[in-house]
């Protein structure tokens, strides 16, 4: 589970987030749909505990900065950032080191064939591709079997089969009860999975939607992401998954 409790991020004088408060159970699939500047990474930076801020945020019921928190989250940056001169392959070694793993051999082999990244596992961090870096971050965030998982525009510059593979994931970490957070600018990307949408704009959640409820109501998500992005004024809406 996730609790994000009165967030709010300055970068000196400029509120990135402001005062953003939204929890994501166990099994769940948050996600953070915006346009670009919207906030989404810095939240989900926040989250990760790789910013400063004000307010408060749990993971699993640990305060998100603690050892007990980072031991169960997984968190794939916008941007990876893969060791240079690490492989494929030393970069899970890494991994299962730092976080003690045990039996993760078989996990890893796993993960980078279902990635793709097997006949490239002794290539190093800086031999590969951005798609291929995205891939490692993938596998680096999964192979500890994390709680809670953040991913930050993930389906951006994935090949066509990484996104198959990596939707599937998607379905079998919720099915294991993790908790998830996806931020995209891209709403048709997450429509199969999500069930929590939350529509930043400006630094704040604009409107929260629980897909049980949208799909009750029959509500048209585009619209409305359009009408709180493009600014009109009938979109100021911050209602918790109304019929
Ligand atoms: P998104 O992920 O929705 O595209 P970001 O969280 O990256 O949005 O950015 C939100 C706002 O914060 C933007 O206006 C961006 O320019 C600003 N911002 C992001 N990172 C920094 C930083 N390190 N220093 C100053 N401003 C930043």
């Amino acid at each position: 589970m996730i609790n994000v409790s009165h967030l709010t991020k300055k970068y000196h004088r400029f509120v990135a987030n402001n005062n953003l408060s939204f929890i994501v159970n166990d099994g769940e699939i948050a996600v953070l749909a915006g346009p670009n500047g919207a906030g989404k990474s810095t939240a989900i930076k926040c989250i990760a505990g790789l910013l400063r801020f004000e307010g408060e945020i749990e993971i699993g019921g640990y305060n998100n900065k603690s050892l007990e928190a980072k031991r169960i989250l997984g968190y794939v940056p916008e941007i990876p950032a893969p060791f240079e001169l690490l492989t494929v392959w030393e970069h899970m070694e890494f991994i299962a080191r730092a976080y003690r793993l045990e039996h993760w051999k078989e996990r890893a082999e796993l993960l980078i064939r279902r990635l793709e990244l097997d006949d490239k596992r002794d290539k190093m961090g800086k031999e590969l591709s951005k798609g291929m870096q995205q891939k490692i971050s993938i596998c680096c965030a999964l192979l500890i079997e994390p709680k809670v998982v953040l991913f930050d525009e993930p389906f951006v510059g994935l090949d066509p089969h990484a996104i198959k593979e990596l939707k599937a994931m998607l379905f079998e970490l919720k099915a294991k009860g993790t908790t998830i957070i996806i931020s995209t600018h891209m709403l048709d990307s997450v429509e199969e999975f999500w069930d929590k949408l939350l529509i930043m704009m400006n630094g704040r959640v604009e409107a929260e939607r629980e897909r049980r409820f949208v799909e009750k109501s029959g509500e048209n998500l585009e619209e409305l992401f359009f009408q709180i992005t493009e600014k009109q004024p009938s979109a100021s809406s911050k209602t918790e998954g109304t019929p």
